[in-house]
């Protein structure tokens, strides 16, 4: 996906320049387990987009923005739609590319929209977005001036979405200092296989650390919050953002098998629960800023996630239960410092 030059080249001059080697030690060693089969065709579609050079960048949009529809004419325009649909599905968005809106399953500007406000300001912070997708948080972390951010995302499809995003980006930020884009880079790494030893070495920790949408994947969770602790500086904030179920300090929900059809759902604990674990994690002032249940006009199908969505992992005669009849998708946003 990434080469070692390339990686090497975008990490220079960055904050992360003393840690490079490690993180690129880490992303060989991920590429050789596992190689998606579908990458070549993935790089192809990247090579092929057509280029123009994008005469507005607006990453602070809900609709994150580039390029407008008079920057590259018709036939290119409709070229780079029918690439940009060959890498479904889109499930992180809205963006507007050269006049294209892809339109993804999820309006993502609404949870951004719930926490960007009561987070640290992000302006000149270091961060890394575990699970980041294809980047859209990422580019709105840009948006409101972070300094440098990594992205760690297992699937391999949504970094090909996130390299096609930079490379429309691409000839605004040739000539200037990152030659590969925005000051950010995105790696094929579980958070597991993040090199703790070199950010605890080099005494470079993360300003902020993002893990949303992230913590009911993992089958130890509490092993995924100490992960996330070793990456931050002392002082630096964690922005935690998960599914939980009402109920008091003792309740999780493990299910059975699916949960709202997802395979790979382990944990879903109460709003006390989580509090319990991030404090014997070790975190502090642990606050929650906001709970809300998805509804669907936020997770939907569209022509760019042409598969099911919300509508059809809810109870079709109680919306407020799952399929399964689990309680419905709740979600939190807890902030806490390390
Ligand atoms: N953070 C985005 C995406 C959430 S979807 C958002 O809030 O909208 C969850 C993402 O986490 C998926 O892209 C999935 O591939 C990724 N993921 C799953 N297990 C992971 C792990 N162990 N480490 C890092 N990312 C993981």
């Amino acid at each position: 996906m990434i080469q070692p030059e390339t990686l090497r080249r975008q990490l220079r001059n960055s904050p992360l320049e003393s840690m490079a080697e490690a993180f690129i030690h880490s992303t060989i060693s991920a590429m050789n387990h596992r190689r998606h089969g579908d990458l070549d065709k993935w790089v192809n579609i990247i090579d092929a987009l057509p280029e123009a050079c994008p005469s507005v960048v607006e990453l602070d949009q809900a609709v994150v923005k580039i390029g407008r529809i008079e920057d590259m004419d018709a036939d290119a325009r409709d070229q780079l739609k029918q690439l940009l649909l060959e890498l479904q599905p889109w499930r992180k968005g809205p963006f507007e590319v050269f006049g294209i809106l892809v339109d993804s399953e999820w309006r993502s500007n609404i949870k951004w929209g719930r926490l960007e406000s009561v987070i640290r300001p992000l302006k000149d912070r270091l961060i890394l977005d575990v699970g980041c997708g294809n980047g859209y948080y990422m580019l709105r972390m840009l948006g409101a001036g972070a300094r440098y951010v990594l992205g760690i995302e297992p699937c391999q499809l949504f970094i090909a979405q996130y390299n096609a995003l930079q490379k429309c980006l691409s000839k605004k930020y040739e000539a200037e200092k990152y030659e590969t884009g925005s000051p950010s880079s995105i790696l094929p790494l579980r958070c597991e296989e993040i090199p703790f030893d070199a950010i605890e070495d080099k005494g470079i920790g993360f300003d902020t650390v993002f893990s949303m949408g992230v913590l009911y994947h993992r089958k130890k969770p509490m092993a995924h919050l100490a992960e996330l602790a070793r990456c931050l500086k002392p002082g630096g904030e964690l922005v935690m953002e998960t599914l939980i179920i009402n109920g008091d300090a003792q309740d999780i929900l493990v299910p059975k098998s699916t949960y709202a059809k997802m395979s790979n759902i382990w944990c879903i604990p109460s709003e006390l629960k989580l509090q319990e674990m991030l404090s014997e994690t070790g975190f502090k002032k642990i606050t929650t800023v906001d709970i809300t249940a998805t509804r669907i006009d936020e997770q939907r199908r569209t022509q760019w996630m042409t598969f099911e969505s919300l509508s059809d992992f809810l109870d079709s005669g109680d919306q407020t239960k799952t399929i399964e009849g689990y309680p419905a998708p709740l979600r939190i946003v807890v902030t806490c410092v390390k």
